[in-house]
């Protein structure tokens, strides 16, 4: 199990390096599509191991603002220290076993350049939880479709 986790992390972080050979992560709608995934969008209970590992990767690019109350977790502003676009990134416990963290951009300041966004979204490492989305929304692949796929080979 734990090498799953190691390749995941080796392989977004040639996803930066692939993101910044051109521009940023903001212009990459793969990027957009992982790090949005969220349990509320389909009325489920779960956590997504990739959404979680490339936000929390995606923390150097970004200048974090937190909430009002400036604690840990809940809702946070994050702005690309590249070209300016911001993000909105909540944080909320579901339950002891579900945590829910996503992120969607508010506003883009740089056009998409990289490959569109597939559904149903290939996962490698994939969820848990409670209730989970049909595989219409998420399907498990293995690890070579799923670099292929991040890696828009
Ligand atoms: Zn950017």
């Amino acid at each position: 199990m734990e090498d799953r986790f190691e390749e995941v992390s080796a392989l977004f972080t040639k996803c930066f390096e692939h993101y910044y050979a051109t521009q940023c992560q903001c212009a990459f709608p793969r990027y957009h599509q992982i790090i949005s995934i969220d349990c509320v969008d389909t009325g489920d209970s779960f956590s997504c191991y990739e959404t979680e590992m490339l936000i929390e990767m995606s923390k150097p690019y970004f200048d974090i603002q937190k909430g009002p109350k400036g604690h840990e977790g809940a809702h946070q502003v994050w702005t690309c220290r590249k070209c300016g676009s911001t993000y909105s990134y909540d944080w909320e416990d579901f339950s002891i076993h579900v945590s829910r963290v996503t992120m969607k951009a508010t506003e883009t300041k740089v056009a998409p350049i990289g490959k569109p966004a597939v559904k149903p979204i290939p996962l490698f490492l994939g969820l848990s939880g409670h209730s989970f989305p049909p595989q219409t929304e998420m399907v498990p692949v293995s690890y070579e479709d799923f670099e292929v796929y991040m890696l828009e080979l």
